[in-house]
C-alpha cells in the first residue's frame, strides 16, 4: 500500500527532527556563520582582534537571541549576527542581561 509508506517515512522524518538536540542550530545557521565570519574579515566587530590574535575564528553571536524568536532559524540572518572575540562575546552577553533585552 503506498499510503502506509508514505506516512511512515513522514513519521521517520518528524521524529527524527524533533528527537534531535539544539535543532534550532541546524539549517542555515552554518551557512550564516561563515558568511558573517567572510563580511567582518574574521575579526572581532567590537575590539577589532583577527582571527590570528584570537587563536580561532571569532563567535558569531546574534544582536537579537534565539530565544527571541518564534522560529530560531529567523534568527540566522546576516542582519542578526555579528562575529565577537570570546571576550568581547561575553561582555555583550552581560550587557544584554543587565539591560533586560529591551525589545
Ligand atoms: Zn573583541
Amino acid at each position: 500500500m503506498p499510503l502506509a509508506v508514505d506516512v511512515r517515512k513522514l513519521a521517520r522524518r518528524i521524529t527524527s527532527r524533533v528527537g534531535r538536540r539544539g535543532s534550532e542550530y541546524v539549517g542555515r545557521w552554518q551557512s550564516i556563520k561563515m558568511e558573517a565570519l567572510e563580511r567582518d574579515d574574521h575579526a572581532c566587530r567590537r575590539c577589532g582582534k583577527t582571527r590570528e590574535e584570537i587563536g580561532k575564528e571569532p563567535d558569531v553571536n546574534h544582536l537579537i537571541p534565539v530565544r527571541a524568536f518564534d522560529d530560531p532559524q529567523e534568527a540566522h540572518r546576516l542582519l542578526n549576527v555579528v562575529c565577537l572575540c570570546p571576550s568581547c562575546h561575553s561582555t555583550v552577553e552581560h550587557q544584554a542581561e543587565v539591560s533586560g533585552l529591551e525589545k
